[in-house]
């Protein structure tokens, strides 16, 4: 292992990099206000907000470490430069998206693009946060920097070379390695590794460098057969390269949620490390998103900023440490604080800070790095051989107790997660060995029905389950045949727009109910209940089952019905397609099942109306309505019991969904 400071002694003769006689790495770090200026239009709140790299950068002041790196200006892009990667209509468009002429024409232009938002200072922020990294990049490619973080916004890597979306208008990771590798053939680097460690895909990227074995890429994130954003294929293992670029794409897409340090490190020591030695890159550039950080409202997922510290860490045996990071997704601010300072400080050769890991990573992380491993090894020889039995027998069996996943979740609650974590995997494993048999006998499918209307409240939604009618309803239910509770209860956030429409329903009377747009929009954030139902059960007894139920009486369909809505096949339909319009249901208002992604191996469903719906309410036909008081109160309990809001928080969350025009 390369000691700190080793790599800043041959770079330069001077001793400006050294500290109270220790030699110390040269670390650049690029901050600036006016990349703040670029927020929603009329300041709405969004995740990707101006505070993302403002507490960052005050939580480097406040340790200490800002004084210890070489702070550089902000830097703007040349347009010939942004033209490496992006085409000439999409540099002109970014251009002059924030110009007086453009006024009235930004919002339709924002809205024609997926999971975009622009302002007035919209151009200025994506010309500096591209042109800020290629600064960091060049400066480290020259040696007169060891390595950097550009502190950026907007971030890059879904920004395709035609195309602004998922926040991001140009992809500054991309501009920056084709700027090295086509502008500056003077300063030798020929080679370069990209890792992405963005809980999303870094699709703009990957189709950059698709055909180009100059560049290896290597994104890590949540897939799930791809239907986590960006959806689609592009994410997939077998997605490799094309032509001379064959075997320098490599994606590890996860199955599930909640993978922590374990699986990111699992995926570090088996597939990315033994490649990077093999590839033996110049200099390596690093999609710095933190929304895999433990807490993120978008990601889900787990690493803790001592993971990072160590993934980085790793990273540094390469290229005598020259790293660039840039900045991409993280949105929860207190995460990406304290994980980029954990990286700054690996950065400056600083210990790695004290921390543990979660024991094993999930049995899916395997299955994932076994089947990429196996895809990749015609191209890369360290990964012929199987992994050890052994080793991947070491597994954290899915949690079937679901923590739930709290906006709050920080490091600080890390140990307490790991502590409820280890105790679930013993008592998960009881239950598994001595339930096998009768498990697989009933061929039992659970599946999330994820809730974001009145059925939040669970005395409401339990009118469902077990018939009645609870407050505020107009109209008792049924029930479903199966009264059982539903086993776990858990809450997540979704990228779907939340709306109410309708003049006014049986159950409720006059006024709006909840729908949500069954297409993703990283704009908006529908918060969800999950209840753990049962989809299907022994064929002998068909009727026993919730889910079908469920959908009956949100149709307002009979339940008696002798063939269910939806079956194992629509199941097997909905998770590869995403959603599905189901015929049987076609005259009620909850008839496409659309599929959320997974939790475990369990997976996420919710009912919402159809895309064709969705234009009716958008062209006016079908009108948007706010929802009546008592329809609103029910969400608003469903909110606040749920540990999700206060209530004046909760009020807000409705009244901003039922306000904001579709
Ligand atoms: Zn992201």
């Amino acid at each position: 292992m390369a000691m700190a400071g080793e790599s800043s002694g041959k770079n330069c003769g001077d001793c400006d990099g050294k500290i109270a006689g220790k030699s110390q790495r040269k670390v650049g770090l690029v901050y600036d206000e006016t990349m703040c200026k670029h927020d929603t239009p009329d300041g709405e709140d969004h995740p990707e907000c101006p505070d993302r790299i403002r507490v960052i950068w005050e939580k480097l002041q406040l340790a200490g470490v800002t004084q210890r790196c070489v702070v550089l200006g902000s830097s703007k892009a040349q347009d010939k430069h942004l033209q490496l990667v992006h085409t000439k209509d999409h540099v002109n468009l970014v251009r002059s998206i924030s110009t007086k002429q453009k006024d009235y024409q930004r919002n339709r232009i924002a809205s024609q693009l997926n999971s975009i938002y622009l302002n007035g200072s919209s151009s200025e922020a994506a010309y500096l946060a591209a042109g800020s990294v290629v600064e960091v990049a060049e400066k480290v490619a020259e040696g007169e920097l060891d390595c950097g973080y550009a502190i950026v916004r907007p971030p890059g890597h879904h920004a395709e070379a035609d195309e602004a979306m998922g926040f991001c208008l140009f992809n500054n990771v991309a501009v920056a390695a084709s700027y090295l590798l086509n502008e500056r053939p003077d300063l030798g680097v020929k080679k370069i590794l990209i890792v992405d460690w963005d809980v999303h895909h870094g699709n703009g990227t990957q189709k950059m460098f698709w055909k180009d074995p100059r560049v290896l890429f290597f994104s890590v994130h949540r897939h799930e057969y791809g239907s986590f954003y960006p959806a689609g294929d592009d994410g997939d293992y077998n997605m490799v390269g094309e032509g001379p670029g064959e075997g320098f794409n490599i994606n590890v897409p996860w199955e599930q949620g909640r993978c922590g340090d374990a699986d990111y490190l699992a995926a570090w020591d088996h597939v990315l490390i033994p490649v990077a030695k093999e590839f033996s890159p110049d200099i390596i550039l690093l999609s710095a998103g933190f929304d895999a950080a433990i807490g993120d409202p978008l990601g889900g997922c787990r690493v803790t900023p001592y993971g990072y510290s160590i993934m980085l860490k790793k990273l540094m045996e390469f290229a005598r440490g020259k790293i660039v990071m840039a900045l991409e997704g993280g949105y929860n601010l207190d995460s990406i604080a304290k994980s980029s300072l954990a990286c700054v400080q690996v950065l400056l050769g600083d210990k790695p800070i004290q921390g543990s890991s979660e024991a094993y990573p999930f049995e899916s992380t395997w299955r994932v790095i076994q089947a990429v491993r196996k895809r990749l090894c015609a191209y890369w020889p360290s990964l012929v051989d199987e992994l050890p039995r052994k080793l991947i027998n070491q597994k954290t069996p899915t949690p079937s107790i679901l923590i739930s996943s709290s906006d709050s979740e920080t490091e600080d609650d890390t140990h307490r997660l790991l502590d409820q974590m280890s105790k679930l995997n013993i008592e998960n494993h009881q239950v598994d060995t001595a339930s096998t048999s009768w498990r697989a006998e009933l061929a039992k499918v659970d599946i999330w029905y994820a809730s974001y209307g009145s059925n939040m409240w669970k005395p409401r939604f339990l009118c469902y389950i077990q018939g009645g009618q609870a407050e505020g309803m107009k109209k008792a239910c049924v029930g479903s045949m199966d009264k059982s509770p539903p086993k776990e209860i858990v809450w997540e956030t979704f990228p779907h727009r939340l709306f109410f429409g309708r003049e006014s329903t049986v159950t409720w009377g006059v006024g709006g109910v909840a729908f949500t747009n069954p297409l993703t929009n990283l704009n908006y954030l529908t918060h969800m209940c999950l209840y753990r139902i049962t989809l299907s059960v022994p064929l002998f007894i068909s009727v026993l089952e919730q889910f079908n139920d469920v959908l009956f009486q949100e149709n307002v369909l009979n339940v008696d019905s002798d063939s269910p809505l939806f079956d194992l096949a629509a199941l097997q339909l909905v998770e590869n397609k995403g959603s599905l319009s189901l015929e049987a249901a076609s005259d009620g208002w909850y008839g496409n099942v659309v599929c959320l992604g997974k939790e475990g191996d369990v997976p996420i469903l919710t009912m919402t109306c159809t895309r064709s719906a969705v234009e009716k309410f958008i062209s006016g036909e079908i009108p948007l309505r706010p929802p009546a008081k008592a329809y609103a109160n029910t969400l608003i309990r469903g909110l606040v019991e749920g540990g999700r809001f206060s209530e004046k928080e909760a009020e807000a969350y409705i009244d901003n969904a039922a306000s904001k025009p579709l």
